[in-house]
C-alpha cells in the first residue's frame, strides 16, 4: 500500500466515520481499530489506517517523548516505508545522516560495499535515538488525524461470544475505567504485551540470546563521507558503530551475557573489546563520550500467534528477533504497512477481516522466519565455527555477493538463503577438508536443521489457522454474553 492512497475501503460495515481531536475517553467510545501502543508499530498502523479513513484510536502509557531501550538503527526498507509514510523528512530534522555504505569485516574478511538502492529508495538507513524517533512517528499518525491518547493503559479485552469486541482502558489522569468498542483491537504493546497475555497467544520459536549489548554515544568523532554503517566481528568479539542523530555515534559492544554488566560498569573493559575494531576505536579517539554506557542483558526471541477473532498482534508484541542484525523496526514498520492495506481491503467485517488477519500472520512469518535465525546464529557466543569461517572467506571474495549480503540481504531485501549455493557450500566443504573442518561442517548443517525445519513448520501451522489455533482461549469473568 502506498501510504495516502483511500484505496481498499469495501461498503458494507461501513466504519464509524469522523475525527475527533485528541482529548480524555468518554466512558464509553466506540471506534473502528483500537491500537494499543503508539511507537514503530502502532504510530505507523494508526498513520494508515487514519489515511484510509478508518476511525482509529491509539492509546500508550508512555507520554511522548519519551526513551526505549534500543540501538535505533534502522535500515533501507524501514526508511521506504517513512518516506512512503511522508513523514521521513521530519525524522531527518533530527540530524540523522543516511547510512550509504557498509564497512563490514568478519575474522579478517572484508564484506564492504555500498547500499545497493533501487531509484525512488530514500538514501539509505539511518539511526535516531528513540525519544526523537517515536515521537515523530506520533506526531505524524495524529496529522493523519488518528487520535492519540498518551498515558493510558490497555487493561483487558471484551469478549463477546469469543470474538474480542473492544478494551478497557483507564487513564492517569482519571480513575474511571473506559470501554472502547472496536472492531479490531490491535496489540501493539511491546516484548511485555498486555494484549497478548489478555487474548492467550500461544509462543512458539523461542530461543535465548548468548549475547549482551553495551552501547555509548561519542560526540566529536572524525565522521566518514558518505556515513557507514560498522559491523565488526573478531574472533569472539563482536562491535558495531552507526552515525545518528545529533552528530552522535552509537558505539556498541556484543559481549556474552555473563560479560554485560562487568562491560558496562568499566570504562576500560568497555574500551578495550571495542578494539577488536581499529576502524571504530580510530573514529572515537579524542571523541567525547556522552553520559555512561547502557545495556541490555536478556532478550528472548520468539513468534507469537498473530491473530485471532477480532485481534491481532503487531511488532514486538508479535514476534521478537536478537538485535544484533538490526531489523526490529524495520520490521514493526513493513509489518504495519502490510496489515494496514490488508485491514483496509477487508472492510472490517468479521469474517473478511480474520480471514486477511490470518494471511498476514502468514505473511509475517514468511517474512520474519529466515531472519529470525540468521540473527540467532549471528548472535551465538564464542567464535565463528571453522565451516562457517570458510563459507564467509568465500562470499568476501566475490564481489557480488558481498554486496548480497551487506546491501540487500541486510536491507530485508533478499533473503539470507540467497546467499548461499550448492557450488559455494561445496567449496567451503572443499577448504574444510581436515577432520576438524568435516566436523565443523556437520555441526554447522545439524545447527542449521531447526531453522529450515521451522520455516517449513510456521508455513504450514499459519495455513492451518483457521481450525481455530490462535483465537482467544480465555474468557474472563464479566466479559462473556
Ligand atoms: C537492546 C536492544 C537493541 C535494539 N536495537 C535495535 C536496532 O538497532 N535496530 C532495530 O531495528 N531494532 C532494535 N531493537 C528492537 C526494536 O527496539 C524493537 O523491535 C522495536 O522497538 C519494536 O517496536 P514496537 O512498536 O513493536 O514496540 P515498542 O517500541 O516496545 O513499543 C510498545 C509501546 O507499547 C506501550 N505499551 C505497553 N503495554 C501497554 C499497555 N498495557 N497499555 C498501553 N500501552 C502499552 C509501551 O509504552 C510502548 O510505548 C533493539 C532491541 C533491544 C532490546
Amino acid at each position: 500500500m502506498h501510504c495516502g492512497s483511500s484505496a481498499g475501503r469495501t461498503a458494507g460495515s461501513g466504519p464509524v466515520t469522523g475525527r475527533r481531536a485528541d482529548a480524555a475517553l468518554a466512558r464509553h467510545e466506540q471506534v473502528d481499530v483500537l491500537v494499543v501502543g503508539a511507537r514503530c508499530a502502532g504510530a505507523i498502523l494508526g498513520l494508515l489506517l487514519a489515511r484510509q479513513g478508518l476511525d482509529v484510536l491509539v492509546v500508550d502509557k508512555s507520554r511522548f517523548p519519551s526513551d526505549r531501550l534500543s540501538t535505533h538503527m534502522f535500515e533501507l526498507s524501514g526508511a521506504s516505508v517513512l518516506q512512503r509514510c511522508g513523514i521521513l523528512d521530519a525524522v531527518l530534522a533530527t540530524g540523522a545522516p543516511a547510512h550509504q555504505a557498509y564497512c563490514m569485516t568478519i575474522d579478517g574478511a572484508e564484506l564492504s560495499s555500498d547500499l545497493v538502492r533501487a531509484e525512488d529508495d530514500p538514501l539509505g538507513g539511518y539511526s535516531v535515538r528513540r525519544h526523537q524517533l517515536d515521537e515523530k512517528l506520533v506526531a505524524g499518525a495524529r496529522e493523519a488525524g488518528a487520535r492519540i491518547i498518551e498515558a493510558c493503559h490497555f487493561e483487558d479485552v471484551i469478549l463477546r461470544n469469543g470474538r474480542v469486541v473492544g478494551a478497557r482502558l483507564t487513564q492517569q489522569s482519571t480513575p474511571t475505567v473506559t470501554e472502547v468498542s472496536a472492531r479490531l483491537v490491535v496489540g501493539a504493546d511491546g516484548v511485555r504485551s498486555t494484549v497478548a497475555r489478555a487474548v492467550g497467544a500461544r509462543e512458539y520459536y523461542r530461543t535465548e540470546n548468548q549475547r549482551g549489548m553495551v552501547w555509548a554515544y561519542y560526540q566529536d568523532y572524525r565522521p566518514e563521507h558518505p556515513a557507514r554503517l560498522h559491523f565488526h566481528r573478531n574472533r569472539d568479539r563482536m562491535v558495531f558503530a552507526w552515525p545518528s542523530d545529533s552528530g552522535l555515534l552509537t558505539v556498541i559492544a556484543a559481549p556474552p551475557v555473563a560479560e554485560v554488566s562487568a562491560l558496562r560498569r568499566n570504562e576500560a573493559a568497555f574500551a578495550e573489546y571495542i578494539s577488536a575494531s581499529p576502524e571504530i576505536t580510530s573514529m572515537i579517539q579524542g571523541a567525547d563520550r556522552l553520559g555512561a554506557p547502557r545495556s541490555a542483558t536478556r532478550y528472548p526471541g520468539y513468534f507469537r500467534a498473530a491473530s485471532g477473532k477480532g485481534w491481532v498482534l503487531l511488532g514486538d508484541a508479535g514476534h521478537f528477533k536478537d538485535p544484533i542484525l538490526g531489523q526490529g523496526i524495520s520490521d514493526a514498520f513493513r509489518q504495519a504497512e502490510e496489515l494496514a492495506q490488508r485491514i483496509a481491503m477487508s472492510g472490517l467485517s468479521p469474517r473478511p477481516l480474520d480471514t486477511a488477519l490470518r494471511a498476514w500472520w502468514r505473511w509475517r512469518d514468511a517474512d520474519a522466519m529466515q531472519m529470525y535465525w540468521a540473527a540467532y546464529l549471528q548472535g551465538r557466543a564464542g567464535t565463528l565455527p571453522l565451516f562457517e569461517q570458510r563459507v564467509v572467506g568465500l562470499l568476501a571474495r566475490d564481489p557480488a555477493l558481498r554486496a548480497r549480503v551487506t546491501g540487500l540481504v541486510l536491507a530485508h531485501r533478499a533473503a539470507p538463503s540467497s546467499l548461499l549455493s550448492w557450488p559455494l557450500l561445496a567449496g567451503a566443504v572443499g577448504a574444510a577438508a581436515s577432520p576438524a573442518g568435516l566436523l565443523s561442517a556437520a555441526a554447522s548443517v545439524r545447527s542449521l536443521l531447526r531453522p529450515v525445519a521451522t520455516c517449513l513448520i510456521a508455513q504450514a501451522r499459519v495455513g492451518r489457522a483457521g481450525s481455530g489455533r490462535g483465537a482467544v482461549r480465555t474468557q474472563r469473568n464479566g466479559t462473556r454474553s
